[in-house]
Parts: structure tokens; sequence; C-alpha cells
């Protein structure tokens, strides 16, 4: 056969996760939590179950939570959505991503992502035909070069994809990178697809610039977010898009050919869980604590912390530990040391010479101790 991604392996979330198990390490690559999933929710699944919610749920989603995702989303960030047309249900996030880009992305079309970029933008562009168009943020602040993103533009540019706050980087979009990005877009026929999984980790008071904030931008934009990020339970694979019903007729065409629908018991349990909204507004002192506890642990080791304003992310540079790339140097430290991290490298697809590994400390504290025990012997 003629391989549709010659340049794509095994997503490194696989090899890492693969390895750590492999090996016994202490697992702080792939990004989930090693604590309990909220004991309410998953009450609430059983009870969907044991009321009969096991058959298909409608194609773009239970209305229930629909309606749940429209009002927490006016009521945060001011913008209507019609559950009836504008939301729909999705298999996590990866599946909200593919179906956007499958959906509006055409042979040719050009599509600018920000490197380091999570792993399944680039592939789902180019299994659409598209062409990835690649800038390149630098450590320690990884701001975009909007400069450079006019340069980029031509009557080719069909999305600009988004992402805050971001992976790997830790990093959020500001108000100037929305003022930029506005003007950019004004009269332009470009869409945006904003992954925002990690709306609701925001730390230091911060404010989650979600393209919902911005109706000349709203009204353009894919809107990609996550339940297992928030309630703890990445294995569920349960997220959603929203778009203005132009676009959201598009996404329904793919996604029900995809995946038709989603886990039905999950999505009537979230929608109970979702009528209080403490369940999300906690989570950003839940993960602060663990960002600052985890942050002053790694301040003893030789690694060099880089900022960290969203996400359940730490990324370091290791400069003074050793010269190797970081994919070989996380190799050693999950054979050797027994912590497992994330090589950034591979989200840049030409590579890159920054040495820069990812940590996630979506973890319980004795997890995120032991892991500090082990990297201080570095
Ligand atoms: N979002 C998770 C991370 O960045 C991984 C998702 C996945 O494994 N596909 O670690």
């Amino acid at each position: 056969i003629i391989s549709k991604l010659p340049q794509t392996g095994t997503t490194i979330f696989t090899v890492m996760s693969a390895l750590a198990n492999e090996v016994g390490a202490i697992n702080l690559s792939q990004g989930f939590p090693d604590f309990d999933t909220p004991p309410r929710l998953v009450e609430l699944v059983n009870t969907a179950m044991k009321n009969g919610h096991n058959q298909y749920a409608p194609m773009p989603g239970v209305m229930a939570l629909r309606e749940q995702i429209a009002q927490k989303t006016e009521r945060l960030y001011g913008a209507v959505y019609n559950p009836e047309t504008e939301i729909t249900i999705t298999a996590g996030g990866t599946q909200a991503i593919f179906t956007a880009i499958t959906a509006v992305v055409n042979p040719n079309d050009e599509v600018i992502i920000f490197e380091p970029a999570f792993d399944c933008y680039a592939p789902a562009i180019k299994l659409a035909g598209g062409i990835v168009k690649s800038l390149e943020l630098s450590p320690p602040d990884y701001r975009i070069p909007w400069d450079m993103v006019r340069r980029l533009i031509n009557n080719k540019t069909r999305m600009i994809i988004l992402n805050t706050p971001h992976n790997p980087t830790a990093t959020i979009l500001q108000q100037e990178d929305i003022d930029e990005l506005s003007a950019i877009v004004k009269n332009q026929d470009i869409l945006i697809l904003s992954d925002e999984v990690y709306e609701h980790l925001i730390y230091d008071g911060e404010t989650h610039h979600g393209m919902a904030r911005y109706p000349e931008l709203q009204k353009r934009s894919f809107i990609v977010a996550s339940f297992g990020k928030p309630f703890h339970a990445t294995g569920w694979k349960v997220g959603y898009c929203m778009a203005p019903a132009f676009l959201m007729q598009e996404f329904r065409k793919v996604h029900q050919f995809l995946v038709f629908s989603v886990n039905a018991p999950i999505q009537y349990a979230i929608a109970e869980y979702l009528k209080d909204e403490n369940t999300y507004l906690s989570l950003p002192d839940f993960f602060q604590q663990k960002r600052d506890h985890f942050r002053k642990g790694l301040e003893q080791t030789r690694f060099e912390l880089l900022p960290c304003a969203g996400t359940y992310f730490q990324s370091v540079t290791f400069n003074n530990i050793t010269d190797e790339k970081d994919s070989d140097f996380a190799l050693r430290l999950t054979k050797e040391f027994r912590v497992a991290a994330i090589p950034t490298s591979v989200f840049y697809t030409q590579g890159t010479d920054h040495h820069v590994l990812r940590f996630c400390f979506a973890k319980k504290q004795e997890t995120l101790d032991k892991a500090v025990d082990r990297l201080i012997k570095l």
C-alpha cells in the first residue's frame, strides 16, 4: 500500500506510557490523573445505566447535556449556542478535532498551526489533503509571532488552529493575542479551530481567552472541549464541539459516519453533574495546589522550570543535566530513573533543538513526591 501518512509513527503518548508500564516507571508522560474520578459522577453513570439509558444516544448527543453545555457557555463566556444546531457531543477532543478538520479542509487548503502542536493536528490536515503551515514557538514564553502569521496568510488559508491553555507548553492566549487574531481574520474567509480542552485549568486568577468570548472570532470557530480533563475521566472519551450552525451542519455530516453517536449513559450522568457549577469552578484551586507543590519539588533538581499558566503540564529544560536530545533523554530517564516524561520535540514537524520535557502533574501528592525524589538524583 501507499501510506497516506508516511512520516507518522505511533503517537508519543502510547509509546511513553507503554515504556513506563514496561519498566515500572512513575508515569508523568501521557496526561491523565492517577486519582479517582469523582464518586458522585461515577454514581450518576450507574444510575443512568440502571435507568435504562443504554441504547444509542441521538447522533448529535443527549439533549440534556447539550443544554447544560449551552448554559455553561453563556454563563461563563456570554456566547449563545443553540443546543439543537450548534453543539455536538464527541468521543473526546481528538475526535472533535479530526471531525472539524475533515469537514471543512479541502485539498490544497492551507492550515496554520503553531508548534509545538498537539500531535493529532498535522495528520488530520494531511489526511484531508490540506497543507500544514507551521510556525515555531520558542521557550520560555512561546508567544505567537503575529507578524509572521500575517505573512503566511494568502487566499488558500482556510483555517488557523489555536490551543489555549496550550498543550504541551502550558501557556495561555492573552488579550493582545486575541486582538491580533481578530484584526487578522476580519473580513477574511478564514476559520478557526480552537482546542480548549483545558479551559477550566487556568491558574493565578488568569482569564481563559476562549473564542466564545469574542463574537468576531466565535462566528468562525469550532471550539473543542473535553470532559475527561475537568472530571478526571480521560478513559471515558467524551467531549464536545461548538460552532455556528453553518459549520456545525458540516461537522455533523462527518461525525454521523465516523462514530454516529457516543456513550449514552455517560452523557446523561455529565448532564446531571454539570448542574453544579462548582464541579468545574473548583478546578483551578485543586490543580494549582498540585502545580505549586510539584514546582517546589522540581526546584530541588537541576531542571529549569518553564512557566505554567494552565493545563496540568509542567515543562522543564535540562541544559544543566545533559546535552542529549530530548527524546533520548526521555527514554533514559524512564529506564534508568524510572520517571516518564514527554519529549516535546515530537510536537514539531521539522524537529527542534529546544531541550524541553513535559511532566504531567495530575497526580496524587505522593506520586509527585516520589517522582521528585528520583529526579533529584540526576
Ligand atoms: N492529551 C493527553 C496528553 O497530552 C494525551 C491524549 C492522548 O493520549 N491521545 O498527554
